[in-house]
């Protein structure tokens, strides 16, 4: 659906607009070139894909923002940029555009609403430190995994495929659970 470029907010009507129009489906990348022969000029177009076409990138975040902010959700999104430094394992928001980066990337999983889905590998972790009484209203059960063999809580939600994150080292590995009657060899 819908490759229109959006590269100006003027013309949307901001207040009809949803998470779900403008959540982030993939990045988009475009050179774009004015003018011809030694006059001719390069600039490159960032955008994002979304329901509503393909918004330039600044467009977007402003759009995003304004809708995390409509829908009093600003404390999540402070919450949510706090945790991904806190897992930026690989000092990726450490570097020069970090900063940029780390403020798109809280939006995008702002606007996703991450925070509220229980498949989100960080959902116990984020829920028991920043909205404690929303795990109560989630089926946990307790598992083991295979890399760290020590028990934690994980979302029922996540525990439906045959590896799970683990909570202590964030390895995708293999698990038990309480509610699975087999038990494998490495316990
Ligand atoms: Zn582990």
């Amino acid at each position: 659906m819908g490759t229109e470029h959006i590269d100006k907010i003027a013309g949307l009507d901001l207040s009809t607009l949803t998470y779900d129009d403008i959540r982030w489906q993939c990045g988009t990348g475009v050179s774009i070139t004015h003018g011809t022969g030694r006059n001719k000029t390069y600039a490159y177009r960032q955008g994002v894909l979304t329901k509503l076409g393909d918004m330039e990138v600044s467009v977007w975040e402003k759009i995003a923002y304004h809708l995390v902010e409509a829908n009093d959700d600003l404390y999540h999104l402070q919450c949510l940029s706090e945790m991904l430094r806190k897992h930026d394992y690989g000092g990726h928001y450490a570097r020069a555009t970090g900063k940029t980066e780390l403020k798109r990337d809280a939006l995008r999983h702002c606007v996703a609403q991450m925070h509220n889905n229980p498949q989100w590998a960080s959902f116990v972790e984020y829920n028991q430190a920043y909205r404690p009484d929303h795990l109560k209203l989630v089926s946990l059960v307790t598992v083991v995994t295979e890399c760290c063999n020590d028990p934690f809580e994980a979302p029922e939600a996540q525990t439906h495929r045959d590896r799970i994150y683990c909570a202590h080292c964030g390895r995708f590995s293999a698990f038990v659970s309480n509610t699975m009657k087999r038990t494998p060899k490495y316990l």
